[in-house]
């Protein structure tokens, strides 16, 4: 299926191109690195290979971060798998399927913010294909707050504008300085790095639905396996969307080390005025330095806008494939002839995973007891673009993926 998707996809995407010139400005295509609407215009980059393996990179711990069980599977237990030899009958059609049910989606539902009337009908339609093929459905509702995970930018820009300030006045007032940039810090490493909802209650509280379907196999359950996607899609990236796109990690790499660099130089200056009492000799040069840090760091401010964009490759592809992994066997078992003997397969999509991983997590936490009572897999997809990019993770705790296979060999 993937392979069908490699090529399939791109048809995906021209199509969505020629409904953008022919239609709203809303229908338009959504690839990240390859964005164009109707209103604007956005050039089309080819990225240099090392800002390429760069974002592979972050995108392969973002897979990683993904919290619903402790574990994502290694197919071949880090090894270069062949997909030629995994023994699923897979054909063209599949895929056919699989990209016009994306599309299908997409002309019903739109842009789907999560919160958003059309997220929850994305989630309505992804059940009732599930309801074709599973022994039962469910749609779980849970309450998220999604402004809180990006906010951080925001914070970074206008705590970084009030430090700058600060600092130049100098004397005491470092001591807020170095406060303001430290809450942002902790704001930042609470949300993106270990995707905590601490400050949640401080944003607009939203509804978000999480769906799933259930075949249950022909013998006692000894293990279960999740397939899963999300449905609900991104902000538009405004640094993506511009003809900057090109240095868009540059930017973010620069805007987050000038943030973390003044951070930690307005703590030492701080702390030695708390010990010593008098101003570093390096005071009027961090002043100095801090605005010129500041052409990176209040950029930040404009790193995302209020609207969303298609998501049909992040990720309502996934949620495709995943349903139509649950036709496979639910044809099979009513045909009679059940592929899955003792382990049970559950087809799920969630939501609000664009805004923390929260739909994810709201799932982990309503089948914690299930998922400690049967050794259960995950096999989570996203951003399914191509071939060329496509990598399986392992998330083995912490940060880091333990192998990240790139599967290139395929044919
Ligand atoms: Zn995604």
């Amino acid at each position: 299926m993937l392979m069908g998707l490699d090529s399939g996809l791109r048809r995906n995407d021209v199509d969505w191109q020629r409904a953008c010139k022919r239609g709203p400005a809303r229908a338009a295509m959504d690839s990240r690195f390859r964005w164009k609407d109707g209103r604007k215009r956005f050039r089309t980059y080819r990225l240099p290979t090392k800002i390429k393996a760069c974002l592979r990179g972050f995108h392969a711990l973002y897979i990683c971060h993904y919290k619903c069980t402790n574990n994502c599977i290694t197919p071949t237990g880090g090894r270069r798998m062949d997909i030629r030899n995994m023994g699923v009958g897979v054909n063209g059609t599949l895929a056919k399927d699989t990209l016009d049910w994306t599309r299908k989606v997409l002309s019903a539902c739109g842009p789907r913010l999560t919160g958003s009337e059309a997220c929850t009908k994305s989630a309505r339609m992804i059940q009732e294909d599930l309801a074709l093929h599973c022994d039962s459905t469910a749609s779980e509702e849970f309450t998220v707050h999604p402004a809180s995970f990006l906010f951080f930018m925001k914070f970074f820009a206008l705590s970084y504008l009030a430090a700058l300030v600060l600092v130049f006045l100098g004397g005491v007032l470092i001591y807020p300085a170095a406060l303001a940039l430290t809450a942002g810090t902790v704001l930042s490493l609470t949300q993106f790095v270990f995707y905590r909802n601490l400050f949640d209650p401080l944003f607009k509280r939203k509804k978000a639905v999480n769906v799933m379907g259930v075949i249950e196999p022909s013998g006692p359950p000894r293990r279960q396996i999740i397939v899963s996607g999300h449905h609900d899609s991104p902000h538009e990236f405004l640094f993506l969307a511009s003809r900057w796109q090109k240095w868009y990690a540059l930017r973010i790499t620069l805007g987050v080390f000038s943030y973390t660099a003044a951070n930690a130089l307005c703590l030492s200056w701080a702390g030695l005025r708390l010990v010593t009492g008098a101003d570093p000799s390096w005071a009027g040069a961090l002043a100095w330095g801090a605005l010129a840090g500041a052409v990176f760091v209040v950029p930040l401010y404009f790193f995302h806008s209020k609207r969303g964009v298609p998501g049909a490759g992040d990720n309502l592809i996934a949620c495709a494939m995943a349903a139509r992994v649950a036709q496979i066997f639910g044809q099979a078992k009513k045909d009679g002839k059940n592929l899955l003997k003792n382990t049970r397969l559950v087809a799920a999509s969630f939501d609000a995973e664009e805004c923390g991983l929260r739909g994810a997590r709201a799932f982990a936490q309503m089948h914690g007891q299930e998922m400690a009572d049967l050794p259960t897999f995950v096999l989570n997809m996203d951003s399914i673009y191509s071939l060329d990019q496509l990598k399986f993770c392992k998330r083995s705790g912490g940060l880091y993926a333990s192998s990240a296979i790139q599967v290139t060999s395929v044919g």
